[in-house]
């Protein structure tokens, strides 16, 4: 039932999603109303209930949700129960942290593999991730499959590492390097600039 999802039910979905995953499978949870979805995330009830509307045919008045129907749909929308390849080019701090964190695969992530040219790098395993050279990035992506990549190199080798990226097929791409990169408009680039996100935090404080 894909509906018009606007970009904000969007990203409120895995955070639904994520909630209801927490909750202690016990007979007080087997239903739950989009109500106490909205309480327990501090969000707007009307709001909660037209997202899960939007997903999910399973709401009846005054009884709310199957909990585990309504884990079912938002993760069969969000498409997580298919497990999509991710590979991440730059295995230095922030790409080693990427490597090591598990919670990717709650979203129906896997990330496959970390390419580096740095030959000492190359050849290691973190968190049972294979590293390899950024040389076999391109054969690795079209043998996998693999369609989305996150760049965590430094900003002067991040547009290189895009293009091959884009040559190698990925279509969707996470850039942490601080660099504004130019790729075709079939590929969807999303930015993660933590220095900026800190920045405007601090504005609210101000
Ligand atoms: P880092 O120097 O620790 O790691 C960069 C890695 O990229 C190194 O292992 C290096 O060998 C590899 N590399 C360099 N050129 C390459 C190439 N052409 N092909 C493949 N690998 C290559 O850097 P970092 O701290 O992990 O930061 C990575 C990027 O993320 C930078 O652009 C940085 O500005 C950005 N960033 C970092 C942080 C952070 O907290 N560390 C936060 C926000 C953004």
């Amino acid at each position: 039932m894909r509906k018009n999802i606007t970009p904000q039910t969007l990203q409120r979905l895995p955070m639904y999603l994520n909630y209801l995953k927490s909750l202690p499978k016990n007979s007080g949870n087997v239903n739950i109303s989009a109500t106490a979805i909205a309480e327990a995330l501090n969000l707007n009830d009307v709001q909660v209930r037209k997202d899960l509307a939007s997903v999910s045919r399973g709401g009846k008045p005054k009884v709310g949700y199957v909990t585990e129907e309504l884990i079912g749909d938002i993760g069969q929308f969000l498409g997580f129960e298919n497990k999509t390849g991710v590979i991440i080019a730059g295995v230095g701090n922030l790409g080693r942290a990427l490597l090591a964190f598990d919670g990717f695969g709650d979203y129906g992530l896997n990330i496959l593999a970390g390419f580096d040219e740095n030959k000492d790098i190359a050849g290691t395993e973190i968190n049972g991730k294979p590293v390899f050279s950024v040389s076999e990035l391109k054969a690795f992506c079209k043998k996998e499959n693999v369609k989305i990549g996150i760049i965590t190199v430094p900003e002067s080798a991040a547009q290189e590492i895009c293009d091959i990226m884009v040559s190698s097929g990925i279509t969707a791409i996470m850039n942490f390097a601080p660099v504004h990169l130019i790729a075709p408009e079939s590929v969807t680039i999303k930015n993660e600039n933590m220095a900026i996100s800190l920045a405007m935090l601090s504005r609210n404080f101000q």
